[in-house]
């Protein structure tokens, strides 16, 4: 197949991308347990929200539930990413596993305010996407006190206690801007709402729309490599929208790239969520430059670099050389 090249075509790739610390630590964490006890490993969702890396290590040994109730009795299973409940910490004891917590230290970090918050009787208004796990994780910690705000359309229908006594937590993934917005009409209707001790969408979530931003406004068209399941993929694609882009869309990898996408473009930005391994990133590239866009530039908006330490649990059987 031959592609029309002309010479103006490019790709605008943003940094930074992909993978974050929370996720490094996550992926790794089943790779050091696969090394360390062998197959198989289980573990509870996926560890990262990500097809491509979840079929790696399923090749590798990892075997992927949904419940803790599907692991044997005494197994080893790792608690993604994204956080689990107490009650699921619970389960799992009662099941004599033995446990591996790849939560995620910015996702601790909100469990850890949602207690506090709870413990001196607040009420928490938590915005984020039902369903997902990290809020059913969250919310977890305080069921009784935990109201969730999902969209903007929920902020005129949440109930609360005591609007005088009433915070508001995250999920760590969501659009800074549409976050912004709606914590202001949130206090618009409960004025003596408080703010976080500090932001819970992370420096990750941050960092890449911040980036996306960037290109954005220099593309007609944005790829995001990220899968269907990852929100803070889904949020590139909407802010790339919001920023400029004329079109934008979120894709597990290159074959999800159709020739229409690129009918008039002359420049293509390229990004990829924070669970999104760069190999796949390469397979974008290398598919654009088939059809002409070969011309690639690298535009950094903010440099990074948090590194989290591997599970506790882990540490320790490394350092006893188990
Ligand atoms: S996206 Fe943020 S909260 Fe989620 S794993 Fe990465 S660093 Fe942690």
């Amino acid at each position: 197949m031959t592609f029309e090249t002309p010479a103006t075509r490019r790709v605008l790739v943003a940094r930074p991308r992909g993978y974050c610390a929370g996720v490094d630590r996550a992926v790794q964490a089943v790779e050091k347990a696969l090394e360390l006890y062998g197959a198989p490993v289980y573990v509870r969702k996926q560890i990262v929200h990500n097809t491509h890396v979840v079929r790696t290590l399923e090749k590798r040994g990892a075997i992927f539930v949904e419940e803790t109730e599907e692991v044997p009795e005494g197994a080893i299973v790792v608690f993604s990413a994204h956080g689990v409940s107490p009650a699921v910490h619970r389960e799992a004891a009662e099941r004599g596993l033995r446990t591996i917590d790849a939560t995620c230290p910015l996702v601790t970090k909100v469990h850890n305010e949602a207690r506090r918050f709870a413990s001196q009787d607040y009420d928490i208004l938590l915005i984020g996407h039902e369903g997902h796990e990290e809020v059913e994780g969250t919310a977890g910690e305080a069921p009784d006190h935990i109201r969730l705000v999902d969209g903007l359309d929920a902020v005129d229908t949440v109930e609360v206690k005591d609007p005088d006594r009433l915070v508001w937590l995250s999920q760590t993934t969501l659009s800074v801007d549409e976050t912004t917005e709606t914590v202001t009409r949130l206090k618009e209707r409960f004025p003596n709402l408080i703010d976080p001790p500090s932001d819970d969408i992370c420096y990750a979530t941050q960092n890449r729309q911040v980036a996306v931003k960037e290109i954005a406004a220099e593309a007609q068209l944005v790829i995001v490599v990220g899968s269907q399941n990852s929100s803070n993929s889904k949020r590139l694609v909407e802010v790339a929208l919001d920023h400029g882009a004329d079109a934008s869309y979120l894709v597990d990898d290159a074959s999800f790239i159709r020739d229409e996408w690129l009918d008039g473009v002359t420049t293509v930005g390229v990004t990829s969520g924070a669970s999104v391994p760069e190999d796949l990133v390469d397979g974008v590239l290398a598919h654009l430059a088939e059809r002409g866009f070969a011309d690639v530039e690298e535009v950094e908006s903010v440099q990074e670099s948090v590194r989290f330490a591997l599970p506790h649990e882990l540490r320790k059987d490394l350092r006893a050389g188990v």
